[in-house]
């Protein structure tokens, strides 16, 4: 279990690996960097997406499992959600990651198949991270208090949903 601001940190620390400074950030991108593979394969519109440990003989170390027919933004969002999964539940570059199992995850199970506490403890640690990785808290406040507070411009600047982004705010303080 993670509280908020080591989330925050968290992915502080991830995006300096990956190098990224300004803001949009490509989660896309940050898959391949980080030796993960993408693959388009969900086709049931329940499922957003999904993480697992690549096999042993892969070239890569992990594979997220997306549906591509969501919004743009939408995907932008659960890619990073999974990123969460990666370092927050699989503990990727971690001791911990040689003991990681798949991570079964989308809005499906989250709302019928696994009701249990500890899943949706990890949903939502999942989302705040994605959320601190497309819109670290530094970065945010700034922009937002330089686009005099307008969601659209700020939304637009980190390439998330106006609805991303309001939540983002309030739970930043605004
Ligand atoms: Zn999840």
């Amino acid at each position: 279990m993670y509280n908020k601001d080591t989330i925050n940190e968290i992915a502080d620390v991830v995006l300096k690996i990956l190098e990224y400074e300004s803001p949009a950030y490509d989660p896309e991108e940050a898959v391949t960097k980080l030796h993960g593979q993408i693959l388009n394969d969900i086709i049931d519109e329940c499922e957003d997406a999904r993480i697992e440990r690549a096999p042993e003989n892969s070239n890569f170390k992990f594979i997220i499992h997306l549906n591509n027919n969501k919004p743009f933004y939408r995907t932008r969002f659960s890619l990073a959600h999974e990123l969460g999964h990666l370092f927050l539940h699989m503990g990727y570059m971690t001791d911990r990651w040689t003991t990681a199992e798949t991570f079964q995850d989308s809005i499906y199970y989250r709302s019928y198949n696994r009701k249990d506490m500890n899943y949706s403890q990890e949903e939502s640690e999942a989302n705040e991270f994605a959320a601190a990785f497309l819109m670290p808290k530094k970065q945010f406040k700034e922009s937002y208090i330089n686009n005099k507070f307008n969601i659209e411009l700020t939304a637009a600047e980190f390439q998330v949903s106006h609805d991303a982004a309001k939540n983002r705010a309030r739970n930043l303080g605004f």
